[in-house]
């Protein structure tokens, strides 16, 4: 007899988990024994499941990079304990979180599937409850006694995603990510159908988990008319050490003088200032158009095809690790953890 995979189910909160509250109205968290009482469902399953549930369950969208770190720093306490993880997380941040936990969990030869839902677990026609139910087995599935999936993941309506590609591009229906610029991991229909070719390898190497995170960024997104004002107070924050720059196209930008001297003095005041797409898929290409020319001689680092949810967690990964300039500008080229296509 096969044993059962062991799978920990780490509940932070997320519609999957809210319902009305009488008084406002509002949609807001319920504790997780409410939530399990909604899926007899989880006792059946053939996974041997344990528990980690929030004290406070929370909306996603007060999410912190203290409860990424926390998060990475509970995987790591229970990595030897279980042959997967599912973290319940609300869809509104949710790729922010799979794309830091992707950066702060280094080496990861484990799945960990984050889920959620566009309706309550509570309401008729909830789609959590197979979101919920797959995202387990996904986690639990080995081929050869190994982990099929060893990455960070989201899985959504049928699909498994790479965390650190996904974008939630849709707040009304329940294929709420996509994944423009990286194929999908696996579909689950009948049976789940992984895309081996798709799928990160596993390593020999053991885990290494990071736990700093440096927030001192900002996103500047430019529009036809964004006035000289707003451009440098953005660059002049106080504290601010990097700017995810989203552009048009595949990475332009206006050629007025005033902008560019703008870019100019902060990189030469040592920010570093990263190149990234206001386009839901492509990459960034400095010098095709010559609309980015000039951003690329000022010295601008192209983002390639990142998201700007992974763009935020590598940036705040990578000031963490080190201030060395060149170092920096070497990581943000680089793939680190199959975020950008190199
Ligand atoms: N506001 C909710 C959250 O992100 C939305 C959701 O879960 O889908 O926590």
């Amino acid at each position: 007899m096969t044993k059962k995979s062991k799978v920990i189910l780490i509940y932070t909160g997320g519609t999957i988990g809210m319902m009305e509250d009488a008084k406002s109205g509002h949609l807001i968290p319920f504790d997780f024994k409410q939530l399990q009482k909604q899926i007899p469902e989880l006792s059946r399953l053939d996974v041997e499941l344990l528990y980690i549930p929030f004290e406070h369950p929370m909306d996603s969208s007060n999410m912190q990079p203290a409860i990424w770190i926390k998060l990475a720093k509970l995987i790591e306490k229970n990595y030897s304990k279980a042959d997967g993880f599912v973290i319940l997380h609300g869809s509104d941040t949710m790729s922010f979180t799979a794309s830091a936990l992707s950066f702060l969990l280094d080496n990861l030869n484990k799945p960990v599937i984050l889920t959620g839902s566009q309706l309550p677990i509570g309401t008729i026609r909830t789609d959590g409850k197979e979101n919920l139910i797959t995202a387990i087995e996904i986690a639990a599935a080995k081929e050869n006694n190994k982990s099929v999936v060893t990455e960070v993941c989201i899985y959504f309506e049928s699909q498994l995603y790479r965390g650190n590609r996904t974008h939630k591009f849709n707040s009304e229906h329940f294929k709420a990510f996509q994944s423009a610029n990286y194929p999908i991991l696996a579909k689950a229909g009948v049976s789940i159908h992984y895309k081996h070719n798709a799928l990160k390898k596993a390593n020999n190497k053991s885990l290494k988990v990071h736990t700093s995170l440096d927030a001192n960024i900002a996103i500047l997104k430019l529009f036809p008319g964004i006035t000289q004002n707003v451009v440098e107070a953005i660059l002049n924050a106080k504290g601010i050490k990097a700017i995810i720059l989203e552009t048009f196209g595949s990475g332009n930008a206006s050629t007025e003088k005033w902008f560019i001297d703008a870019i100019n003095t902060a990189i030469k005041k040592g920010i570093i200032i990263l190149n990234v797409t206001q386009c839901n898929a492509g990459a960034v290409q400095h010098g095709k158009y010559a609309t980015s020319a000039g951003l690329a001689k000022a010295g601008v680092i192209a983002g390639a095809d990142i998201t700007t949810e992974a763009a935020v967690a590598k940036l705040m990964f990578v000031l963490a690790n080190t201030s060395n300039k060149k170092e920096i500008e070497k990581l943000l080229k680089s793939d680190l953890r199959g975020e950008i296509t190199v």
